[in-house]
C-alpha cells in the first residue's frame, strides 16, 4: 500500500491518455498513467493500426489480382490468413516496444491496474493511492452492438475480427459507418462475397452525399453488396453460419456476422458519478477547454462526445496538458479535424460540407468544385476515379475539402493545413504542386476556384 504524488494523473493510457503525459512531462510536470491493459489502447492494439495493417494486405491482394494489366505477370494464388494476421500482429508489437519505450524514457510512471475515481484529486488503483495536481479521463471507447444483439460466436465485433486467422468466404456488415466499410473493403479484397446492412439511407452517412453516393458506385463496381435504410431484425446462427434478419421481411447467410454500429464510452464504474463528473448519455460532459463539471479533473479522447479518432485524441491530450500548464493553448473544432476511411476507394475530407457550409455563411456566400481524378496523370497510372471537392465563401477562405478514390488519404494533410489556416484558393493557386501527383488535384481545384483553371473545366 502506498500514497504518490504527481502533478498529473491520466486514467487510461490510450492514443489520448498517452498524449497528455507525454506534453505534461515536456512542460515540467510530474505523470502518472494508470492502465489496466496496454499502453497504446484501442488506436494500437485493436483499431487503427491493425486495420490498416489488414488493409494493405488486401491492397496488394488487388493489385496482384491486376498486375497484368500493368504488363507484370504475377499469379494470384490467394490469402494466407495466418501470414495476414502475423504481418499486421509484428506491426502492432514494433509500435508496442516504441510506445512503451517512450513512455519510460520521458519519465512517466505508469500503474497497471484498473484505477477509479475516488475524490476530486484521488484514483485509487490496487493497493496505491495517487494524490494528483489534476486528473484527466482517457478511459476510451468499446464496440457497442443493439439491444438483443449478443456477440458471441459468430457473431462478432472489430475485435474479434482483428484476432481471426482465416478469411469468410461469405460475411454481412451491420452498419454502414466507418469501421464497417474497411472491414466490407478488405473482405471483399480477400475474396469473401460481402454484404453491408446500412439503416441510414447511404454507406458513410457522416460525409457529403457525393462521396456517399461515389463509394456506393464504387463498391458496387467491386461486387460489394448492400442495403441501404434496412433496419436489423435478428440473427439466427448455428455451427455452419450466420442468418441475419431485416425488417423489411430479408434474410442473408453467411460465414459471420460483424456488428458495426458504434463505439460507446468506458465511463461505468470507475467513480464519476460519487465525485461528481457529469455524464450524458455515458460520455463525460466537458467545456471548450476540456473540463468536466468538477473544477481540475479533465476529459480527452473517445469518452469526449463529438468524433472517435486517435488524432483527436493526441490534440485533445496535448490541449490538455497545456492548458494544465497555464498556456491557453488554441482549441481546434472537431469539425476541422481530418477524417480519413481506408476502404477502397478511400474518403477523406476535412471542414464544412457544401450543405453545412450554405448554413452557416448563406446560400449565395459558397462556392463549391469538383475536381475528377479523370483529369489527374497520377490517378489514371494508380486506375482509381473519383474526386477532390473544395468549398469556399466567396471572396473568402476554403471551408472544407471532401475527397474520394485510392489513396486521397494521403492528401488530407495539405488539405487540413488549408482549412485551418484559412486558406483562399488565391493563396493556394499561386504555389506549386509536384507532377505527376494526386497531390495536384488540391491545386486544381484551387485554381479553378481562384478563377484561373488549368487542366479544369
Ligand atoms: C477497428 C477500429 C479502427 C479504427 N481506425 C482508426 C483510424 O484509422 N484512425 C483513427 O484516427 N482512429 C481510428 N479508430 C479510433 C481510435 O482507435 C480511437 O479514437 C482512439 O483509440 C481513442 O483513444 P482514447 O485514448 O480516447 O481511448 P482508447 O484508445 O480506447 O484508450 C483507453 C485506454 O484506457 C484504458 N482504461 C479504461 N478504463 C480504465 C481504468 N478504469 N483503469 C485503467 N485503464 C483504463 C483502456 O485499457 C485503454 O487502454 C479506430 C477504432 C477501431 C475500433
Amino acid at each position: 500500500m502506498s500514497d504518490q504524488n504527481f502533478d498529473i494523473v491520466v486514467l487510461g493510457g490510450g492514443s489520448a491518455g498517452y498524449a497528455v503525459a507525454l506534453r505534461a512531462v515536456q512542460l515540467g510536470k510530474t505523470v502518472a498513467i494508470v492502465e489496466k491493459d496496454k499502453l497504446g489502447g484501442t488506436c494500437l492494439h485493436r483499431g487503427c493500426v491493425p486495420t490498416k495493417a489488414t488493409l494493405h494486405s488486401a491492397e496488394i491482394a488487388d493489385e496482384a489480382r491486376e498486375a497484368a494489366k500493368y504488363g507484370v505477370n504475377v499469379e494470384f494464388q490467394g490469402i494466407d490468413a495466418e501470414k495476414v494476421k502475423a504481418f499486421r500482429e509484428g506491426i502492432v508489437a514494433t509500435k508496442f516496444k516504441g510506445i512503451q519505450g517512450l513512455i519510460s524514457a520521458k519519465g512517466v510512471t505508469v500503474f497497471a491496474g484498473e484505477g477509479k475515481l475516488t475524490g476530486p484529486k484521488t484514483i485509487q488503483v490496487g493497493d496505491d493511492t495517487l494524490q494528483a495536481g489534476n486528473i484527466v479521463l482517457a478511459t476510451g471507447s468499446y464496440s457497442k452492438s443493439l439491444p438483443g444483439l449478443d456477440i458471441e460466436g459468430r457473431v462478432i465485433t472489430s475485435e474479434q475480427a482483428l484476432m481471426m486467422d482465416w478469411t469468410p468466404k461469405r460475411a454481412i456488415v451491420l452498419g454502414g459507418g466507418v469501421i464497417g466499410v474497411e472491414f466490407a473493403s478488405l473482405w471483399r479484397s480477400f475474396g469473401a462475397e460481402v454484404t453491408i446492412i446500412e439503416g441510414l439511407p447511404h454507406l458513410v452517412p457522416n460525409e457529403e452525399e457525393v462521396v456517399s453516393k461515389g463509394l456506393e458506385r464504387a463498391f458496387k463496381k467491386r461486387g460489394i453488396s448492400f442495403k441501404l435504410g434496412a433496419r436489423f431484425a435478428g440473427v439466427e446462427q448455428s455451427d455452419q453460419g450466420v442468418k441475419v434478419s431485416t425488417e423489411d421481411g430479408n434474410t442473408y447467410e453467411a460465414d459471420l456476422l460483424l456488428v458495426a454500429v458504434g463505439r460507446g464510452p468506458v465511463t461505468s464504474d470507475i467513480g464519476l458519478e460519487d465525485v461528481g463528473v457529469e455524464l450524458d448519455s455515458g460520455f463525460v460532459t466537458v467545456n471548450d477547454r476540456l473540463e468536466t463539471s468538477v473544477p481540475g479533473i479533465y476529459a480527452v479522447g473517445d469518452i469526449v462526445p463529438g468524433l472517435q479518432l486517435a488524432h483527436r485524441g493526441y490534440q485533445q491530450g496535448i490541449f490538455v496538458a497545456e492548458e494544465i500548464a497555464g498556456q491557453s493553448p488554441r482549441i481546434v473544432e472537431d469539425v476541422n479535424i481530418p477524417k480519413i476511411t481506408y476502404c477502397e476507394p478511400q474518403v477523406a475530407s476535412v471542414g464544412l460540407s457544401e450543405v453545412a457550409a450554405k448554413e452557416q455563411h448563406g446560400e449565395d456566400a459558397i462556392e463549391a468544385y469538383e475536381f475528377n481524378l479523370a483529369g489527374n496523370a497520377k490517378s489514371s497510372i494508380l486506375g482509381t476515379s473519383g474526386f477532390a471537392k473544395m468549398v469556399r465563401v466567396k471572396d473568402g477562405p476554403i471551408v472544407g475539402v471532401h475527397m474520394l478514390g485510392a489513396r486521397v488519404g494521403e492528401l488530407i494533410g495539405e488539405a487540413q493545413l488549408i482549412v485551418n489556416w484559412d486558406a483562399y484558393p488565391e493563396d493556394v493557386a499561386q504555389l506549386v504542386h509536384a507532377h505527376p501527383t494526386q497531390n495536384e488535384i488540391l491545386g486544381e481545384a484551387a485554381m479553378k476556384l481562384a478563377g484561373q483553371p488549368l487542366h479544369a473545366i
